[in-house]
């Protein structure tokens, strides 16, 4: 069995500097980070080095991309980042091409940290909820102080040590989506404040079971909002976010993109690492599947083809991967995948698992129709449109 791409979420930190009232890893009902080491020990990277470079050989894989979370990453020293990255480099190399991310909350970025991944050619993510008055509302630190100011004050100094010219160093924004905030505005920050031409917008942790049903329209309109803000600014042309770049791509690429995008996706096995190694499903699930970060397996005792081989595991992929029967009749089941081609944790609901169209399918279509109508003005034939919309000989096998 073959797999292309190996992508892991390690756990390098299981704590924080900062207490975000949403944060999914410390502030929702699946705590069981009190049970895991602060920082992941040099044993455990060794071990966990060594089964990332067994995945990729036993897989024959061309990429492994390592996520480098916490928690906050940049807890961990400076000299020991510094050996981790080296010693994948060592190990893993060998066998595949391999990308490093780290996802910081920037409050501990300084210019010895940003001159260590630009050396070691990591790509930087850094959190911020867009203006002031709406990052402070949630993101604040252990003393409940703000965090706003200092996060602009950091972007500012990757800005002037970090380019995209780098090579694959460089560095984005990610915005956790605020429906009450103003998308022009917040965009218009970004982009002109901060000059942020890599933005990844993600959608606020909610599923059938904890979404508020007023909450859904301000999605809605959000996202028209954030679209029109988008395209009216070089049409969108010089700024990249990534869930309108796939929405756009996947309608009018036809069925040549959508078979690549699902080679891609099919070809991809994504799992969590935790700090004493355990090893789990992509962390988005586990406030919705804690059982699958509890299934006792280690990079210290297992492969990677034995951990996606679990029936557990294989139950799991089969059900987030299969259309939900409510959107077989959707006129976008091809570019929305059940909701898929954001996150498929929005399908979540007890008792009844992935089988649902995602909470946001109502804000998707308007997304989609959206896009759609600006495709048509872009001079792209409804013929093509037609023909990615309904192609049924596309695969609705559906991946996350
Ligand atoms: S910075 Fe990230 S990990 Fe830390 S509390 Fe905020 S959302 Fe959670
Ligand atoms: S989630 Fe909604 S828009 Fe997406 S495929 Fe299902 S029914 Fe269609």
């Amino acid at each position: 069995m073959t797999k292309d791409h190996i992508i892991v979420v390690l756990k390098i930190t299981e704590q924080c500097n900062l207490n975000c009232s949403y944060c999914y890893f410390f502030n929702m009902d699946n705590q069981d980070f009190s049970d895991k080491p602060a920082l992941i020990t040099d044993e455990t990277l060794q071990q966990v080095a060594g089964f990332l470079a067994n995945a990729a050989a036993q897989y024959q894989a061309k990429t492994v991309t390592i996520v480098l979370h916490g928690g906050e990453p940049l807890l961990i020293k400076k000299n020991r980042f510094e050996e981790m990255i080296d010693l994948f480099r060592f190990q893993i190399k060998p066998y595949a091409e391999l990308y490093f991310y780290l996802q910081t909350n920037a409050v501990l970025l300084d210019n010895e940290w940003l001159e260590l991944v630009k050396i070691k050619n990591v790509f930087l993510g850094i959190s911020i909820d867009g203006l002031e008055q709406d990052h402070d509302l949630f993101r604040r630190d252990k003393q409940n102080r703000p965090t706003h100011k200092i996060v602009v004050e950091k972007i500012e100094l990757a800005r002037a040590l970090l380019t995209d010219e780098d090579s694959r160093s460089g560095f984005g924004g990610l915005y956790v989506i605020n429906p009450d905030a103003n998308a022009q505005a917040t965009y218009d920050f970004f982009v002109n404040n901060l000059e942020l031409n890599n933005l990844h917008y993600v959608l606020p942790d909610f599923w059938h079971d904890n979404i508020e049903k007023a909450k859904l329209n301000q999605v809605n309109t959000y996202l028209l909002d954030l679209f029109s803000a988008w395209t009216a600014l070089n049409g969108g042309n010089n700024v990249k976010i990534r869930f309108l770049d796939t929405a756009i791509k996947s309608l009018i690429g036809g069925r040549r993109y959508i078979t690549d995008q699902l080679a891609l996706q099919n070809n991809t096995v994504a799992i969590t690492i935790r700090s004493d190694g355990e090893i789990a499903v992509e962390d988005q699930y586990r406030n919705v599947r804690p059982d699958l970060f509890n299934l006792g397996m280690n990079v210290e005792n297992s492969t990677l083809p034995v951990f996606f081989e679990t029936p557990a595991i294989q139950e799991f992929l089969t059900e987030i991967q299969s259309l939900p029967d409510d959107c077989q009749g959707c006129c976008f089941k091809n570019v929305c995948r059940g909701g898929n081609f954001l996150d498929a944790v929005h399908r979540f609901k007890s008792g009844r698992g992935f089988n649902n169209p995602s909470i946001y399918c109502e804000a998707y279509r308007n997304l989609f129709t959206h896009a759609i109508q600006y495709l048509l003005d872009q001079n792209v034939t409804l013929e093509r449109l037609m023909e990615v919309l309904y192609d049924t000989n596309s695969n609705t096998v559906i991946s996350v």
